[in-house]
């Protein structure tokens, strides 16, 4: 008996998973991008692409493909999608499982200012020009047109157009993993004087945020938002197991 499963990705972390769970012969795996990223890396497994019309167009599609679970694998702060994702799940009584990476924590030595949102953390840059490190989403730095007095260095996957409305920003594009020596030399090289970050966990990303506390930078650190409750993993591995725990037909389980 063939098992579908929609994994709900844009993370590296889900495309890992897709990849180990369709070595599976008896699960069927599709991934679901929302197709934002031009460009998005090879995935290895069918993908799907676009928006579902919200928890009902996600809740029809569930139905017609006959989907046996859901893993929301999507990244902490896509909260949207996740909260979709859970009222679908109990409209249709698709079982759900979330990949949830825990946050990085404070260390000795990390300078970090926390704010709710990134136009709060617009706000926390205060009045006097400072030379900002914007590591976001090119969706989420358009805030930062509220404070055109600081020069921007804006790291982003996807191109940032039209640019930002502020007079001294400089634009960079790339794609993670980042690595701790090269992010060192990046707000050496550029003069940063603060690092604006999500609080995405992970190694991919946690360079700039290591480097920042060894070179004594502030960090203004958006807080995740709130995630619906449910069933959820910390790593590929442990979410993997969880996954055959779930839908294994009852007489393969040997109970
Ligand atoms: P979001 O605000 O939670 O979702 C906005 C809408 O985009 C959703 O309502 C849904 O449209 C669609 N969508 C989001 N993820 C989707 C998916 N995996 N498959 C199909 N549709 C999806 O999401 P976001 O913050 O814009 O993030 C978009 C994607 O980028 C996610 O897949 C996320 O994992 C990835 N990502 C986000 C971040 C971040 O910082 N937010 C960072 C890295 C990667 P409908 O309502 O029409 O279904």
């Amino acid at each position: 008996m063939t098992h579908s499963i929609l994994i709900l990705g844009g993370t590296t972390e889900a495309r890992q998973l897709a990849g180990s769970l369709a070595a599976r012969a008896d699960f069927s795996i599709t991934l679901s991008l929302a197709g934002r990223t031009e460009s998005p890396v090879a995935q290895g497994v069918p993908v799907r692409s676009g928006g579902f019309g919200g928890a009902d167009g996600l809740a029809a599609y569930l139905r017609k493909t006959s989907t046996g679970l859901l893993i929301d694998a999507t990244h902490p702060y896509a909260a949207r999608i996740s909260a979709n994702a859970a009222s679908a799940a109990h409209a249709t009584g698709v079982p759900i499982i979330a990949l949830r990476r825990p946050g990085w924590e404070r260390l000795d030595g990390d300078r970090w200012v926390e704010v709710d949102n990134v136009a709060d953390a617009a706000g926390a840059l205060g009045r006097g020009p400072r030379r900002v490190f914007l590591a976001l989403g090119r969706q989420e730095v358009a805030a930062f047109e509220a404070a055109p007095q600081h020069h921007y260095l804006i790291r982003s996957v996807d191109p940032v157009e039209p640019g930002l409305a502020v007079p001294d920003a400089d634009y960079l594009l790339a794609r993670g993993p980042f690595r701790e020596a090269n992010e060192r030399a990046l707000l050496e090289d550029h003069r940063i004087d603060v690092v604006v970050s999500k609080n995405s966990g992970g190694e991919a990303t946690y360079g700039k945020i290591a480097a920042a506390r060894a070179l004594g930078i502030e960090v203004i650190m958006v807080r995740r938002p709130a995630l619906p409750d449910v069933p959820s993993a910390e790593t590929v591995e442990a979410l993997a197991k969880i996954v055959d725990h779930l839908v294994r037909p009852v007489d393969e389980r040997g109970v």
